[in-house]
């Protein structure tokens, strides 16, 4: 018998329409895997609901009462957003005893039928296994948006790849390294290639979701970019000193400029129209650098505040 014991991890927002369907497929895998032989039979798939406002925690209690415990879940007390959810989830999957953990979201937008393959590579010896898209059903925007976002954290010289997803799996190795990260602040996708493990990166076609609707606004994905880029780089503070460092390079340039001016008496070296723009755009940057050093301050903040990342209401294990 098989003694790969695994968890699929699923975060879980307002997915009442989603998780009676994702459930089933994933049901059906989970199964076959157990009958082939490829997992132990004392895996489980575990749910974490994210504070959610629909009957997403009563789906959860439901499918735990039928599956004679190969579902497990906790609820938050309010939402704490998608990484406090994975990190919860691969938490109590580490406590629970498991050899390997998955994660993947409800609307299975990831191909489910990737899991087997990872469960392979885990075996063949990889400590991380990366679910990577090969291509985005997103809109025009944020497809720009998520192509910008991973050009600029590369450029600021974090290793992570591009269209990369949560859909992962990790082995226990990973998981103990993962629980002595204590950050309040994490960005889960920058972590994995940071770690130096053995990693594969498996490619999957992402597919629509078939009900419901991006749990993401605009603000929190720009939110949690700003997260991923202030967690793993510093680069950008010192942009700002390189910034701060041109700019007064330039200004004194315009300032012999205006001396030159005066005592030769020229009146068409340079203009003031020059000077007004040269003012706008140096007030427009300092705003700029203030308001990324005020990032790095407030991440600082609260990570010195150290509170939990998340509360938990209820708890089926
Ligand atoms: N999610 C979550 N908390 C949140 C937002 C999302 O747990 O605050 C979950 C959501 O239920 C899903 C996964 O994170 O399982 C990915 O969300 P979604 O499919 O909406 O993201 P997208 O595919 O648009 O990137
Ligand atoms: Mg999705």
């Amino acid at each position: 018998m098989c003694n790969t014991k695994l968890a699929i991890i699923i975060p879980c927002f307002n997915e009442a329409e989603m998780l009676p369907t994702s459930l089933e497929k994933l049901w059906k895998i989970f199964n076959k895997m157990i009958t082939n032989n490829e997992i132990s039979p004392e895996s489980f798939v575990f749910l974490v609901d994210d504070g959610s406002t629909d009957n997403t925690w009563g789906i959860i209690k439901k499918a735990y009462k039928e599956s004679e415990f190969k579902v497990k879940g906790i609820r938050f007390s309010r939402n704490f957003g998608n990484q406090s959810a994975i990190i919860a989830g691969l938490e109590h999957a580490y406590n629970l005893g498991v050899d390997a953990a998955i994660t993947i979201d409800a609307d299975l937008q990831q191909d489910e039928n990737k899991i087997s393959e990872f469960v392979e590579a885990y075996k063949q010896g990889y400590d991380i296994v990366c679910g990577i898209r090969r291509n985005r059903t997103d809109g025009f925007f944020k497809k720009f948006c998520a192509n910008s976002f991973y050009k600029v954290i590369n450029f600021l010289g974090v290793n992570i790849k591009p269209n990369h997803s949560e859909f992962r799996l990790v082995s226990r190795r990973t998981l103990e390294i993962l629980s002595n990260y204590k950050e309040t602040n994490l960005f889960i996708r920058g972590l994995f290639y940071d770690l130096g493990l053995k990693t594969k990166d498996i490619y999957f076609d992402v597919k629509e979701r078939k009900f419901g609707e991006s749990k993401f606004s605009f603000l929190s994905l720009l939110a949690l970019a700003a997260r991923g880029i202030v967690s793993f780089s510093v680069r950008p503070l010192r942009i700002v000193f390189f910034l701060g460092f041109s700019i007064s390079f330039i200004s004194i340039l315009l300032a012999i400029a205006c001396i030159v001016r005066l005592i030769l008496h020229l009146n068409y070296l340079p203009g003031l129209e020059l000077f007004e723009t040269w003012e706008t755009f140096a007030t427009g940057m300092e705003i700029l650098c203030i308001g990324i050093i005020g990032e790095y301050i407030g991440q600082i903040l609260t990570e010195v505040k150290a509170r939990p990342r998340y509360i938990t209401d209820e708890e089926l294990t």
